[in-house]
């Protein structure tokens, strides 16, 4: 695995590493504590780049020094994709440069989603506030053990989405109580109310799994117990960081009223998968013929195996020049793309051939999960050409296309794919400027002359719509 980049340890701890982070402590904190126990997986080339994987479900954290550096991120986007595939439900903890200069690098990383932001903060300087409410903070007590880890399991459950074993929680807590690390907010009748935790990384103590019952929220116990807590970890001469997430402002500002500044930010990004299955059923109803793949190349290779020795037509797409399918299909099969227009030959000879074709490939600009397909066309020789003449049309579809209904997916074709092409084209239209919407145009140089949709497929010929997990084309 990647040996030549990075050395791979399993199951063991990295604390060499550990001092590598020391400039970025409190964005990868968690990163830096992962390192000092045993975990799952640890690829290092021990100078500047670091993918740690403590457990699942846990993020595997991906941490790079340059992200200017080209090889570095070569080696990482490399080692992410053997060793912690989107597709196998990995999601990363990642600064946002690093993501970015991944997502240039390389195609696989441009359908991954942020799903949440993380800010890191210090606190150096705490502020006095002012949310008087009932009861105190406290060290939690070895005899309230089964209500911590009852509070645990609901906090990792409610905060995570984990759902640990009471046995899981029991280690935990006790592990924090041995360290006096777990603290309590104890309400008038000295109930537990909310708890948090901390941890030493090198001169830091990170406070964690804040957590407040759900009955007694917003009554300032969090905020009051997170400013005990704090208060605790300077008196040991240390400084206090917190992670939050980013779209949660109303906890950002108490952290912010304690006196926390926010130093850092990172995201977590994972790659959402669209559920076909309605979609597809809805298609078949209709008369297609539907599969499914998770990838670009997937989907491709599935083509290159299915069309062999046959004339081949190509409707004008993005989607098709991403999949480098005129390169596949042109080693075995007649294909006319006036895309790529051979010596001798005009664009409308190109098309008029693909017209005549044995099979026709297209994308499409919208298809509605009610079943209908969009096209908008200029010279109209692709949605001319998908209507009627051919052996069968495969209609390529990347999982942006897709729209709740017929108005859905008949605006984003004329508002998001059109002026997309406009722009790309570089033509004289208004939406070509911005590439944001639809003016509805009088310019000479209007894309958008004709509009098909395929209510079912036509009673001629065979149609497969191919959907792809990825996003491709406009
Ligand atoms: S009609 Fe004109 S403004 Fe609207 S998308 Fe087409 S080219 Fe752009």
């Amino acid at each position: 695995m990647n040996k030549k980049d990075f050395e791979h340890y399993q199951n063991q701890s990295d604390e060499a590493d550990f001092a590598l982070l020391k400039e970025e402590m409190i964005p990868f904190s968690v990163l830096a504590s992962i390192l000092q126990s045993p975990c799952t997986d640890i690829f290092t080339n021990h100078q500047s780049a670091i993918i740690c994987h403590s457990s699942s479900p846990h993020p595997v954290w991906i941490w790079c020094k340059d992200v200017e550096n080209r090889s570095d991120v070569d080696s990482i986007a490399r080692c992410l994709k053997e060793a912690f595939p989107l597709e196998s439900g990995y999601s990363y903890n990642i600064g946002y440069e690093l993501l970015d200069r991944l997502q240039e690098t390389d195609d696989y990383y441009k359908n991954i989603t942020v799903s949440m932001g993380l800010l890191s903060y210090r606190l150096d300087e705490i502020q006095r506030i002012n949310y008087p409410c009932g009861g105190g903070a406290g060290e939690a007590r070895e005899e309230e053990l089964e209500t911590l880890c009852r509070i645990w399991h609901d906090s990792c459950l409610e905060m995570t989405g984990t759902e640990h074993t009471f046995e899981h929680c029991k280690e935990r807590v006790r592990a924090h109580l041995e360290n006096h690390t777990l603290f309590v907010w104890r309400d008038d009748v000295g109930e537990i109310a909310a708890i948090t935790a901390k941890g030493r990384v090198g001169e830091y103590s990170k406070i964690s799994g804040v957590y407040t019952l759900p009955d007694q929220r917003r009554k300032g116990y969090a905020i009051n117990l997170v400013s005990h807590v704090a208060k605790t970890i300077l008196d040991e001469g240390l400084i206090p960081i917190l992670y939050t997430n980013a779209d949660y402002p109303a906890s950002n500002d108490c952290y912010k009223k304690i006196g926390f500044r926010q130093v850092g930010s990172l995201c977590t990004v994972r790659r959402e998968i669209m559920d076909f299955t309605g979609l597809k059923c809805k298609l078949e109803s209709l008369g297609y013929r539907v599969t499914c793949f998770d990838t670009a190349a997937e989907a491709a290779g599935y083509l290159d195996q299915q069309i062999d020795h046959k004339t081949v037509g190509f409707g004008g797409s993005v989607t098709l020049e991403q999949m480098k399918l005129y390169e596949r299909l042109s080693r075995h099969n007649t294909v006319d793309w006036h895309q790529r227009i051979p010596e001798g030959m005009t664009s409308r000879e190109v098309r008029m051939k693909a017209n005549g074709a044995e099979i026709y490939v297209s994308s499409v600009n919208g298809l509605a999960e009610t079943g209908e397909i969009i096209n908008i066309d200029g010279n109209c020789n692709r949605v001319a050409s998908i209507f009627y003449g051919h052996e069968k049309v495969y209609l390529i579809v990347g999982e942006n296309k897709i729209a709740k209904d017929y108005d859905s997916a008949l605006y984003r074709a004329r508002n998001v794919a059109s002026p997309l092409n406009a722009k790309r084209l570089g033509v004289k239209t208004p939406c070509a400027v911005k590439g944001d919407k639809c003016y509805n145009c009088n310019s000479p140089e209007r894309l958008c002359r004709g509009l098909s949709v395929l209510w079912g497929p036509p009673m001629t010929g065979e149609f497969e719509v191919v959907l792809i997990h990825e996003k491709l084309g406009y």
